[in-house]
């Protein structure tokens, strides 16, 4: 209900369109993607450095296992590639982890540590065997579980080092000597564990992609009034104080224009509330393409008046916005048999506009904005009327 809402608006919930569009590939829009990443990376900077740390020093411990398990000439070689393999990627992640420059790229370089780790714990598996030996495979089930749980990679990034491991283990086995019945079996089973985490990553990171969506929907939803789906009040005072101060540095100017629907009480009383909210949605969208530049803002003000606000715009580019608005609103060819002035809906618009200075505020902005929709009114309706601040 809320997403149909906020999709009737061009452009103003990405994050509904997203959920109305669905992500079963785990991606986004490029609109969502990028910011979603973003902020994951965010989230994975403050939890890597202590997952790593814990797994470096089950690689180190690992060493002390070999120690005691292999005999002295394999232990050696497995030494160096423990050392060199498993714990200085490790090492890499977890100092990378104290600097904020590498925040953004800190997947990356996680990714690129399991894969060499990935590539280190499937040789040491597979030098034991060329002297006869029974080599552990724990070791490979315990990478699959970091590389699919905690080792912050993606879920991409978690399927291609999870089947390296397997294919990896694999084709080494098979090339190094011969395969007997034990290794298929550990192999099958390694497979097996990697695709009962790739369920549950997947479902793990489609989880936290609709909590991603669900907060950005309620954060829009306490910016947005519910019926129109453009901003409501409180958004566009607080986004007007803001760039009543940015209007004041770049020295430009700033007009706020209201819009109210003419004979609105008759057309509630002869076609029926309903419709009469209806009617809101459809001028809110008539409306809604009004933002041209970034600080632009269209927001629902009361009832069924509406405002406009342009940032930077000169006096005779915002009479021909004003008029585009009122042009707009009368195309929609809403019919209104009460209306005295013509058959269809119509508008009238008050615009106030100044170049912001410190002696002078938003209330009065907008209170000269009502005085000149006031204007529009008494003019007979289905008119524009501007008033400059200073004047
Ligand atoms: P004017 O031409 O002077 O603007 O006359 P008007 O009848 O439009 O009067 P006014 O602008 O004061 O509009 C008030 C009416 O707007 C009262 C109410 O019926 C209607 N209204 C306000 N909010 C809503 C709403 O959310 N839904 C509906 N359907 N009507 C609303
Ligand atoms: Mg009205």
């Amino acid at each position: 209900m809320i997403t149909t809402t906020f999709n009737a608006i061009p452009g103003a919930s990405s994050f509904a369109r997203q959920i109305t569009d669905g992500y079963q590939w785990l991606r986004f829009d490029t609109e969502l993607e990028g910011p979603y990443r973003q902020q994951q990376a965010q989230l994975a900077y403050s939890r890597i450095r202590i997952q790593w740390m814990v797994f470096f020093v089950i690689a180190l411990l690992s060493m002390v296992i070999d120690l005691l398990w292999l005999p002295d000439d394999s232990c050696r070689i497995n030494w160096v590639i423990r050392l060199t393999g498993l714990g200085l990627p490790a090492l890499a992640v977890v100092l990378a982890s104290f600097w904020n420059r590498f925040a953004q790229m800190i997947s990356s370089i996680a990714f690129i540590s399991a894969i060499i780790i990935v590539l280190a714990l499937a040789s040491t598996w597979l030098l034991p065997l060329s002297q006869q030996l029974v080599t552990p495979v724990a070791p490979l089930f315990i990478l699959t579980f970091f590389i699919w749980f905690f080792a912050e990679l993606s879920f991409r990034q978690a399927i291609i080092a999870g089947l390296l491991l397997s294919s990896v283990t694999l084709v080494g086995r098979l090339v190094v000597g011969d395969v007997i019945a034990w290794d298929v079996q550990n192999l099958i089973l390694l497979t097996l564990a990697n695709v009962l985490a790739a369920v549950a990553a997947y479902q793990l990171e489609y989880g936290k992609r609709t909590t991603y969506l669900k907060a950005g929907l309620l954060n829009e939803l306490a910016e947005r009034d519910g019926m129109s789906g453009l901003y409501n009040r409180r958004m566009l005072e607080s986004h007007l104080a803001r760039i009543w101060r940015q209007a004041m540095r770049d020295d430009v100017s700033l007009a706020v224009a209201l819009v109210d629907v003419d004979y609105f009480k008759a057309f509630n009383e002869h076609y029926g509330h309903q419709k009469g909210d209806d009617v809101i949605r459809q001028v809110a969208v008539a409306l809604a393409g009004a933002e041209k530049r970034p600080f632009d803002m269209v927001a629902r003000y009361s009832g069924q008046c509406f405002a406009v606000v342009w940032y930077a715009s000169q006096r005779q580019m915002v009479e021909s916005l004003a008029e585009t608005l009122r042009g707009e609103v009368k195309e929609l060819g809403i019919r209104h048999a009460l209306s005295c002035i013509d058959r269809c809906l119509t508008v009238s618009v008050g615009v106030s506009i100044t170049r912001p200075e410190e002696r002078h505020s938003v209330r009065e902005l907008l209170d000269l904005a009502e005085v000149a929709l006031d204007q529009a009114k008494d003019d007979g309706r289905d008119a524009i009327k501007i008033r400059h601040l200073d004047c």
